[in-house]
């Protein structure tokens, strides 16, 4: 993936480049990026489907002679999956697509006829919420510097960690041929130092590496001299750290967009709450593919489609090259490369909605609660971390019906 090329207006550049134009204002710009993006993934839909299915059978046969039933149960396990099961998973996504997704559609579509969409809307309609352009970051030097006085003005600790991650340069940013595509934070546990490694390109995305990854890098470095953890921390619990932190720098945003903050919030919770049926289907397309190991490439396409259909009802892929087949997963490297790792993400956004709307309440109370929970990282279980800072488990039937109700009218108090 790192290395396939993409043309877009003559011009030949990396998926993270490319992506950028789905952000465009102009509606014609995003059609070219998306017929780029397909033929791209055209050119090596042979390869992607073998390489996928070759992994398929591969983990079928593994989970086999270790004699799970499938490599859904093996894939639990390898996640470190203590305190959730595949029950609990079915009724979270019976949450999202009772309570989640009926309100994403209505407020996609509600948007969609302010940004002037006319017709379907389209996969390539997504990615913008703003009328006349989402809002853009100042630039790279203006993010490092915000970041700086944002984690100042948080709280002691947050400046310590911020000053220490900038004097170590513990940053990778740059977008470059070749190069790992998205972004993550690692450690080295030994010199007791975070690094984050990024591909900016010039979207709020880069934001997300000073609030998102910074999330991760501040919680390993709150737990560098925890005692040898009794339990592996598991990745809910890993997102939850990071996707709270990008909540918990809403009152800063003026420094990293200037006036367009406002705007940012808007756009922020709204994605982040069009993510939630994403990242469901992303999972329980995986429990579809390890379960029936031997679905062909073409009837793996159908089946994302169909659940497109169910979470995803207001998006249209029709006449997008490659993509109207059903092949959207395929540039989603959680598939290939983690499997099971990505309803971790959908958990950790519902626990971070929680917190979201709690900091509209009482900020200092809530980020109290969150720097604890962070500071536990690895010795309790998810749920116990949730219930100890007072959120809810969103394994109840119905649990999201009020989180949902909440964010569409902090939504709607925004905008
Ligand atoms: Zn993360």
């Amino acid at each position: 993936m790192a290395g396939m090329d993409f043309e877009f207006r003559g011009e030949k550049m990396p998926r993270s480049i490319l992506m950028g134009y789905a952000k465009s204002d102009d509606r014609a710009t995003r059609k070219e990026c998306y017929e780029a993006l397909g033929k791209g993934l055209s050119a090596h839909a042979a390869e992607l489907d073998d390489i996928y299915d070759r992994l398929v059978h591969i983990r079928d046969r593994m989970a086999k002679k270790m004699g799970y039933k499938n490599f859904v149960e093996l894939g639990y396990y390898r996640m470190g999956r203590l305190a959730y099961d595949q029950e609990s998973i079915a009724v979270f996504r019976g949450n999202i697509l009772k309570d989640v997704v009926p309100a994403v559609a209505k407020l996609r579509l509600e948007n969609a006829k302010r940004l002037g969409i006319e017709g379907d809307f389209m996969l390539y309609d997504n990615d913008v919420v703003i009328p006349g352009g989402d809002p853009k970051p100042l630039g790279k030097e203006a993010i490092f510097e915000a970041a700086k006085k944002m984690y100042h003005a948080m709280s002691p600790e947050t400046a310590q960690f911020i000053d220490l991650m900038m004097e170590n340069e513990a940053f990778d940013v740059d977008s470059r041929k070749n190069k790992w595509g998205g972004g993550y934070c690692t450690e080295f546990p030994l010199y007791k130092q975070p690094f984050i490694l990024a591909n900016f390109n010039g979207t709020a995305g880069d934001v997300d590496v000073m609030t998102h990854e910074a999330g991760h890098a501040l919680n390993a470095w709150f737990c560098f001299d925890n005692e040898p953890f009794e339990l592996s921390m598991g990745m809910e619990t890993a997102e939850t750290h990071s996707m709270s932190m990008e909540f918990f720098a809403w009152p800063h945003m003026d420094k990293f967009f200037g006036d367009k903050a406002k705007e940012y919030r808007f756009m922020h919770a709204l994605e982040t709450f069009t993510f939630l049926p994403y990242g469901t289907i992303v999972d329980y397309f995986q429990h579809l593919v390890y379960e029936n190991p031997d679905m062909t490439p073409a009837e793996r396409k159908a089946c994302w489609n169909g659940l497109e259909a169910k979470f995803r009802p207001w998006i249209s892929t029709k006449g997008i090259p490659y993509l109207e087949e059903g092949t959207r997963w395929q540039y989603q490297m959680h598939i290939y490369e983690s499997p099971f790792y990505y309803i971790d993400y959908v958990l950790a956004q519902t626990a971070a909605f929680e917190f979201l709307l709690a900091s509209q309440e009482n900020y200092d109370d809530a980020f109290g609660r969150y720097i604890a929970l962070s500071k536990k990282g690895g010795t309790k279980l998810w749920p116990q971390l949730l219930k100890e800072a007072g959120l809810a488990s969103p394994f109840e039937p119905g649990a999201l019906k009020e989180v949902a109700e909440k964010v569409e009218a902090l939504l709607e108090s925004i905008r």
